[in-house]
């Protein structure tokens, strides 16, 4: 990528300097290259991703537990041309291939992607949005989804068959979803099935032993399994009402993949710690007795997302020290305590609303990805927005679809050649759609 300026200005309060260009490629190349005083949790990043794409795990900045599963699908290299053409060069010719294309294909980016590749997309939101989206162009021939894996497969299950769902680059996965693996979570059903008796039979009040939550960001597979088994899909948007669902007709939810958002979620419905033990996916039973698996409403299974564990208490205890009367919103997949710390929690569209409806000039910290973060700073220059973590560290699964990839997938619709379409198998399909109309008509 070619370095680019970035635009430096105090920020409202007159401290340092903060870019007001809401790209994080460019912060990171400055950073780097040592333009500007900042850090980075990799320097790895500044480097295209063709150069990481091969390494196991899931590129700079993943924790060390973000271990790529075995079978997941693997990028082949991007062509020569597109790899080294200039950030100007990609973009003329995603412009052009796109204008080529017109309505026959649609881009979709999420709000955690980088800048280059956000610029280009006709619709920009979280995993939810961005699928509904794809369903309002039945036109359409293709579906490029700037997102990760679980995404695209989502937008294949809401879309019409004949359209093609292209991820641009199939290494671009998500390690929370991969931490709930299909066989892992029918041997757990086994597993709870020998504790709790027959999980598909009602009690004599009709309520089931286990409903079964998976959240949006899990695999298709995931889905499909709780479709088959009464159970639903949640976004973190409404995973409350999701749960009030579930209460309803089960004894207990086994929540997953993500950990903090079942947790957070939980604990604000007055669900007590001690009734919602872990699901270890390497231990007996999860690493529970069975006096515990009997007595609990909610079993989390073992996840967790690598970007929002990175928030932590002194971060907002530091914010509050450095600027009184900031405004404290963290994403639901943060760590408890770290929901527990800050004024409000919710989802990317609550944090982006939360902003957009600020009357007065305010600051915000703001606990999520900093593409998001960096962003909204740029469009709301009124604010002063900052992410709690000081360190910049995209989420490194997102940070894979870079522009070249997305050159090298329209450039191929243009000539015929259909890359890296995701398609969902359609015993999967029907279970996995089950469980998202499930929470589509579910209401508070
Ligand atoms: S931010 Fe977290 S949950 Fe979202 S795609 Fe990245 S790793 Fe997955």
């Amino acid at each position: 990528m070619a370095a680019t300026m970035i635009t430096l200005q105090p920020n409202p309060n007159g401290e340092g300097a903060r870019s007001l260009d809401p790209s994080v490629d460019h912060e990171i190349q400055a950073i780097v290259s040592g333009r500007l005083v900042a850090e980075t949790c990799s320097t790895d990043l500044a480097a295209e991703p063709w150069n990481f794409d091969s390494r196991p795990g899931y590129g700079p900045g993943s924790s060390m537990g973000d271990v790529i599963p075995t079978g997941a699908p693997r990028q082949g290299e991007l062509p020569a041309e597109y790899r080294t053409a200039s950030e100007q060069e990609l973009a003329e010719r995603i412009r052009r291939a796109k204008a080529t294309l017109g309505d026959r294909v649609v881009v979709l980016g999420h709000f955690y992607q980088r800048e280059e590749v956000v610029t280009h997309a006709d619709y920009v939101g979280d995993s939810f949005q961005l699928a509904n989206a794809a369903k309002a162009h039945p036109e359409a021939e293709a579906i490029v989804f700037c997102g990760v894996h679980f995404m695209a497969e989502t937008a294949d299950l809401l879309s019409r068959p004949e359209q093609a769902v292209i991820l641009p680059n199939l290494a671009a996965g998500c390690s929370m979803a991969d931490m709930a693996d299909i066989d892992q979570v029918e041997e757990c059903w086994e597993q709870l099935a020998e504790v709790l008796g027959d999980l598909d039979t009602p009690d004599a009040e009709g309520l089931l032993p286990v409903i079964p939550v998976t959240y949006m960001n899990s695999s298709a597979a995931i889905k499909g399994f709780v479709g088959r088994h009464n159970g639903i899909v949640c976004t973190s948007s409404n995973a409350r009402t999701v749960l009030e669902w579930a209460f309803a007709r089960g004894r207990r939810v086994l929540f997953f993949p993500d950990q903090h958002l079942g947790r957070n979620t939980a604990k604000a419905m007055g669900v007590p710690l001690e009734q919602m033990p872990m699901w270890n996916p390497r231990r007996p039973l999860g690493g529970s007795t069975e006096e515990q698996i009997g007595d609990a409403r909610v079993i989390l299974w073992h996840g967790f997302c690598s970007v929002h564990r990175r928030f932590t208490v002194d971060q907002i205890a530091k914010a509050r020290a450095e600027h009184p009367g900031v405004r404290v919103i963290v994403h639901p997949e943060c760590p408890m305590e770290v929901v527990d710390a800050a004024d409000e929690a919710g989802s990317t569209d609550y944090i982006r609303k939360a902003i957009e409806a600020a009357t007065e000039p305010t600051v915000f910290a703001i606990g999520t990805e900093i593409n998001l973060v960096q962003r909204l700073a740029a469009e709301h220059p009124q604010h002063h927005i900052f992410c709690l973590d000081p360190v910049v560290c995209p989420c490194s699964t997102m940070y894979r679809i870079h522009p070249g990839y997305l050159a090298w997938v329209l450039e191929g619709l243009v000539a015929g050649d259909v890359r890296n379409r995701i398609t969902v198998p359609a015993d999967v399909a029907e279970p996995a759609r089950l469980a998202l109309e499930r929470m589509l008509a579910a209401r508070p």
